[in-house]
């Protein structure tokens, strides 16, 4: 192990999402984001009772949700009237800007994916809403692991997600061939870095990571080496430290509990009524979505107070 790395491991907390388990990483009380990364929930691979993963409609304000899937099926479907099925190896991210709501249906009992929240920068948190999709990756490989670049460039290929603050992410996937497999990977120094152990026995600069754990590597990280059994899986975000201080509140990003109290209002009263006007208002959250599974309601705020954090 290298003396002049600065390794902090921080264990995932389970958390119940559309009635499956998830492994949540991001955010915790000692790392609330990776660079413009705030949020970090791994899927499976095991499989739930049935129906599988059923989020119902719900919103989003201030940030991108980024699905990475590996294993299954899942529908999306969104106020913007977009509808996608999303597919192994596949990427969908959704802008939620000014506003958006979305339902995810499993179409498989068993669902592997990562779904990350990127927060948007204040220069860009009210961009009106968008949603894409990208079937295809680029790819490569690096020591004994197959790589593909979900997010930003590594390795000198650019994935095509579109995002607006300097970030990377990389999924690596050990060689069954080596045992075990090996890597360095090149770091930007600019960046800081998280790996998430996912499945196998992954070390990183020859500490052991168990799975669903995850390594911080602060800004200054050259390169990480990896070591893990054959079949391994990880994924590495990385991204310029971002020096907002950002507030993170059920399924919305912004910068002060009034902001959240108002799109929270917007969300129950768009919620409860079919009507293209709200209170005098367009629908902040766009039509709902023609999925039989329920509207989701956002948890109080009465009494809260939120704290903006780094
Ligand atoms: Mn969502």
């Amino acid at each position: 192990m290298s003396e002049s790395k600065n390794l902090q491991r921080f264990p995932t907390r389970i958390a119940d999402v559309g009635g499956i388990p998830i492994h949540r990483a991001i955010p915790q009380a000692a790392l609330r984001k990776v660079g413009a990364w705030c949020f970090l929930d791994h899927a499976g691979p095991a499989e739930p009772p049935p129906p599988g993963m059923q989020v119902g409609h719900h919103p989003h304000i201030g940030l991108q949700t980024f699905t990475w899937m590996i294993e299954g099926e899942v529908l999306h479907r969104d106020s913007l009237g977009s509808e996608q099925i999303i597919r192994p190896g596949q990427v969908n991210l959704m802008t939620a800007g000014h506003g958006i709501a979305h339902s995810e249906e499993a179409q498989t009992l068993g669902v592997h994916a990562a779904q990350l929240w990127i927060a948007l920068p204040d220069s860009h948190r009210n961009i009106p809403p968008r949603f894409q999709h990208y079937p295809d990756l680029p790819k490569t490989q690096i020591g004994d692991f197959a790589v593909t670049v979900l997010a930003g460039e590594a390795l000198g290929l650019a994935a095509p997600a579109e995002v607006h603050s300097p970030l990377m992410g990389v999924d690596l996937l050990a060689s069954d061939a080596a045992s075990p497999a090996r890597a360095s990977l090149p770091l930007r120094e600019d960046f800081e870095h998280a790996v998430m152990s996912m499945s196998g026995e992954v070390r990183v600069e020859g500490e052991i990571l168990p799975s669903e754990n995850l390594i911080y590597l602060p800004a200054g990280t050259k390169s990480v080496n990896l070591e893990c059994s054959p079949g391994s899986r990880l994924i590495i975000i990385g991204g310029e430290p971002m020096d907002e201080a950002i507030l993170l509140w059920w399924n919305f990003v912004a910068r002060t509990t009034e902001e959240m109290k108002e799109a929270q209002t917007q969300w129950e009263a768009e919620a409860a009524s079919a009507d293209d006007i709200i209170n005098g208002q367009p629908r902040r959250f766009g039509k709902p979505v023609a999925s039989g599974l329920k509207s989701l309601h956002s948890p109080s705020l009465e009494g809260v107070s939120l704290r903006a954090s780094k």
